[in-house]
This record gives structure tokens, C-alpha cells and sequence, in this order.
């Protein structure tokens, strides 16, 4: 057997352009990678300075290196990373017990993942009917451009084809119904109709809002019907939609709710919470995770909710919120040739561009500031939620200079 090292591989601090990686090439990287990060700002290993308004996909809602969760995190460390959920994690307890005091839940489960808790979620939609001597229940509906995750049931519920190409017969269970359309959705509705599945905003699928009127229509039309409302608050949640949950500005509530992404800051989590009925199923035996909820994990969700509950901070993402889409707004006005529509809730902003996003992407980070594309030709705006003031006005002038230039380029080319 050969032991000789193959082409030695570079490091990822040289960060050279086209070296062979031995990752798994299901990412189409950027050139770019990075050393360290403090509050809303990046340095890459090459020394520059990024303004991060993609948050590692609307994860780090309290920046990079916040001292509150640095402390959590370091001293959970040398007491206990992990014991098993055989026994009782009393911080476990203590985050659950502070989410449901916080929410409509009464129960949660905790995952390492949004698809984990989005598993955790439709297993428990299903179950509760089965409970109810109805196991032919177990159909869920969801909505075109939906993302659940990459499971093979969440590739299921979501429907989208570019996913579920070449992985086999997709799970079965899941009915999906066009974007907004009220009939075809009460169509949908069957003696198998388990519950209905939506995220509040859509976040992958192009940063499309649920008005809130949809979603109480949703509630009631799940209360006629004896089925569970169930929300995917995987992106939208944990403060990002300027309230802690994205469906408090309908004034309904779900049955079951999956979370993750902010949840842990930066620290691979999640949760699924759900009121002691909708949970009633899922008794001992029935649902596990050998990570989910340990001590580590549980030490960083505690800080992240003491930082996401503190006075003023929700009130802060609405401030922002409302000046970045003001600020937006005029640039759509200004370069109609290149921003199509802003949208989005809280400071889950998305930009609908006339010029190819993954284009205007690269452009921003050229500019030092970092986003992410979406469906729908959109740009995703997911700074972490501890921006003020500077960060907004840092962030619109890099859009302005970016969008100045695509318009010249087209002007030119006419
Ligand atoms: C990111 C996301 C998921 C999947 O989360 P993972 O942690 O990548 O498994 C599910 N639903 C929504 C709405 C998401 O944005």
C-alpha cells in the first residue's frame, strides 16, 4: 500500500484559487475564506475586512465573537461537553422551560440541525393523529418554493426538483399547493390531511412574506378542519423578523413550530416546539437524537436567548429594519434597471434584481460586503441582528456603488 502522501494539499489559509479540496464538491464556493470575525464584521485570510450581511445564512444573529456567548461557550467547556439524554440536562430544562414561558409551546425537543427539527416536526404531525386512532392522517401540505432542509423528507416537503433529482422515489406524504393560492390550498385538504406546513417567510425560496392575514386564515382553516398548523421558523425565527417569532405579528399561533439557525448563534442547534397536545404522541421510545441538547449546546442557547430577550434588542432589529428597507427602497427607485423589489420582514431582507443575483453578489463582495443569493433572481440581507446605525449606512453604500456600476454597464451596452 502506498503511504506517501498525494499531492500535498494546501491550506485553506492560502486559500489558492482552483487547488483540489477533498471536501465533497456539493458547494460552489467563493475564492474566500476567513480567519476570524467581531460583531458585524469579517477578516479573511488575506487580511481584508468584510461587513457580514449574510450572518452564515441568518445564523449569527449576535455577531461573530459576542463576549456573552465567547464566556458561555468556554466555561461549559471545561465542566461538560456532553452526556447522553438518558439522563436530565438541567440546562436543557432551563432553555425549554425559558422557550415555552417565551412562546406558545408547552414541550420542546432539541436537534443539532433546522432539518432535524423539521423531522422532529412532521413525525410529530403525524403521530398526533395516529394517537388519535387516525394514522391514515399523515399528509402534510406545503407551498411551492418552500425549503425545509436536505433530508429525504425534507427534500420531500419541499417540494423543489433541482433537490429531489436522482435520489430516488421522494417520501412519501406530501402535497404541495402554488404560493398564495387560498383555493387550491382548501382543494388540497383530504381525509389524510395530517396539517399544513409553511414558513412564515420564505427564506430560500426568495424572501416572500406570508401576509399575516394568510396565516390566520391558515389557522382557522386547520381549526375547521382538526389539522395541525405547523411552522417552519428555521430562518425567520429567534428575533430575525423583529419580533422572536415571525407568525407573533399575525397574533395566531402554531400547533408545532421547527427552529434552528439563530437558536444557537453559530453553535449547530435547533428545537422543536409544539403545545403538550400536538406532542402528546411523542412519548418515550418514539424520537431521539444521541447530540441534540447537550450540556454544550444547551450553555450556548441559554446566552443566545439572554441576549435576544435583553431590553431593546427586538426594538433594535425593527429600527434597522425599517431604515435598511427606507434606504433600499430608494435605491430600487434610483436603479430601477437593476433592483427589481424590496422585500422581506425584520432584517430578513431580500432584493428581487433585474440582473442575474449570483452577479450582484459577487459584486457586493467586491465591495466587502457579504450576502446571499435566493430564489426568485433575489439577494438575501441577513446581518446579524446587533446592527446599528453604521452597518446599515457601511451596507447601502456598498449596494449603491455596486448597483451604480450595473446600471452604467447597461447603459453602455444600449
Ligand atoms: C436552513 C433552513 C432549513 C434547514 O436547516 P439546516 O440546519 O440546514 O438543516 C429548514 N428550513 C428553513 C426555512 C431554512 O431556512
Amino acid at each position: 500500500m502506498n503511504t506517501s502522501p498525494k499531492n500535498a494539499p494546501s491550506g485553506v489559509s492560502k486559500a489558492e484559487p482552483n487547488t483540489p479540496s477533498a471536501l465533497l464538491p456539493t458547494y460552489a464556493r467563493a475564492e474566500l475564506a476567513f480567519e476570524r470575525g467581531s460583531g458585524a464584521w469579517l477578516t479573511s485570510t488575506d487580511g481584508r475586512r468584510y461587513l457580514d450581511f449574510a450572518a452564515g445564512i441568518a445564523v449569527n444573529v449576535a455577531g461573530h465573537a459576542h463576549p456573552h456567548l465567547v464566556q458561555a461557550l468556554t466555561e461549559q467547556a471545561g465542566k461538560l461537553w456532553h452526556v447522553s439524554n438518558v439522563y436530565r440536562i438541567p440546562e436543557g430544562e432551563r432553555l425549554a422551560k425559558r422557550l415555552t414561558d417565551l412562546t406558545f409551546a408547552d414541550v420542546v425537543f432539541f436537534t443539532n440541525s433546522g432539518a432535524e427539527a423539521l423531522e422532529c416536526a412532521i413525525k410529530m404531525a403525524r403521530k398526533y393523529h395516529a394517537a388519535n386512532g387516525n394514522p391514515e392522517r399523515y399528509r402534510l401540505i406545503t407551498f411551492e418554493g418552500a425549503f425545509h432542509g436536505r433530508t429525504l423528507a425534507t427534500i420531500a416537503a419541499g417540494g423543489q426538483k433541482k433537490y429531489l433529482e436522482g435520489f430516488g422515489p421522494p417520501v412519501e406524504g406530501f402535497d404541495q399547493v402554488p404560493f398564495g393560492d387560498h383555493k387550491a390550498l382548501e382543494a388540497a385538504i383530504g381525509p389524510e390531511t395530517a396539517g399544513i406546513l409553511i414558513e412564515p417567510v420564505q427564506g430560500e425560496g426568495g424572501v416572500r412574506p406570508v401576509p399575516p392575514q394568510c396565516l390566520r386564515g391558515l389557522r382557522e382553516l386547520c381549526d375547521k378542519h382538526g389539522i395541525l398548523l405547523v411552522l417552519d421558523e428555521v430562518q425567520s425565527g429567534v428575533g430575525r423578523s423583529g419580533k422572536l417569532f415571525a407568525h407573533e405579528w399575525s397574533g395566531v399561533t402554531p400547533d408545532i413550530m421547527a427552529v434552528a439557525k439563530g437558536i444557537g448563534g453559530g453553535f449547530p442547534m435547533g428545537a422543536c416546539l409544539a403545545t403538550r397536545e400536538a406532542g402528546k404522541g411523542m412519548v418515550a421510545g418514539t424520537h431521539g437524537s444521541t447530540y441534540g441538547g447537550n450540556p454544550l449546546a444547551m450553555a450556548v442557547g441559554n446566552a443566545v436567548l439572554d441576549v435576544i430577550t435583553a431590553p431593546g434588542f427586538l426594538e433594535n432589529v425593527q429600527q434597522m429594519s425599517l431604515r435598511l428597507s427606507q434606504r433600499l427602497a430608494e435605491l430600487k427607485d434610483r436603479f430601477p434597471g437593476v433592483i427589481a423589489e424590496v422585500r422581506g420582514s425584520g432584517l430578513l431582507m431580500g432584493l428581487k434584481m433585474q440582473v442575474p443575483n449570483t452577479e450582484f453578489v459577487a459584486a457586493l463582495r467586491n465591495e466587502g460586503l457579504l450576502t446571499v443569493g435566493a430564489g426568485d433572481n433575489v439577494v438575501r440581507l441577513l446581518p446579524p441582528l446587533i446592527i446599528g446605525e453604521d452597518e446599515v449606512r457601511t451596507a447601502t453604500e456598498a449596494i449603491e456603488r455596486a448597483a451604480a456600476a450595473f446600471a452604467q454597464k447597461s447603459s453602455n451596452a444600449a
